[in-house]
């Protein structure tokens, strides 16, 4: 067991009630073992990345205090994956529940399972918008600063939803 870090996860559905998927995600997350949800964003609808013959997303990020390592965040977060019945059929498909590990602390890991900074979170509307809402100031490992880069990010269709 570590000491706590804190850490950003993004959430995306664009299956079977989106809202209800990451509302429901949400409060699964406070209740991960030695972790506390310490804030989260608006949710937010996005057009999907990839295939565009899928419905749209609805998004949000997550800022949580954890002792779990790094690995066993994931496992946590595949875990509640799997309990909504997440089916993986291509690559950037549609999904019930996507959970990733955006930011653990300010480590850079490098594994085949897991990559930290996540790879494409500087380039995403649907990542940055809602990680500036809840943490204006947060630095990302080898980027540049959360305002430079919403700067060269533009909102798009991204839409704040009113729930
Ligand atoms: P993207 O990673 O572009 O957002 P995706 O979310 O659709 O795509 P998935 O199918 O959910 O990709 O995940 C594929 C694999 O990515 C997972 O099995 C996991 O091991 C790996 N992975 C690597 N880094 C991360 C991370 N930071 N957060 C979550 N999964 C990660
Ligand atoms: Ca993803
Ligand atoms: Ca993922």
């Amino acid at each position: 067991m570590t000491e706590s870090v804190l850490c950003y996860i993004g959430l995306g559905s664009n299956l079977d009630q989106p809202v209800q998927h990451v509302q429901c995600a949400l409060e699964e997350l406070a209740l991960l073992p030695n972790t506390v949800l310490l804030q989260h964003s608006s949710l937010y609808s996005s057009t999907p990345v990839g295939p565009q013959d899928q419905p749209d997303f609805i998004n949000a990020v997550a800022a949580l205090s954890t002792r779990l390592s790094p690995d066993a965040l994931l496992d946590e977060l595949q875990a509640l994956e799997q309990a909504h019945q997440r089916v993986r059929e291509r690559h950037w498909g549609p999904r019930t529940l996507d959970l990733d590990l955006l930011l653990y602390g300010n480590e850079v890991i490098d594994t085949d399972r897991l990559k930290v900074p996540h790879p494409y979170m500087t380039e995403r509307n649907f990542v940055l918008y809602p990680l500036a809402e809840i943490a204006p100031m947060c630095e990302i490992p080898g980027a540049d600063t959360l305002t430079t880069l919403l700067s060269g990010c533009t909102l798009g269709s991204l839409t704040k939803l009113q729930v």
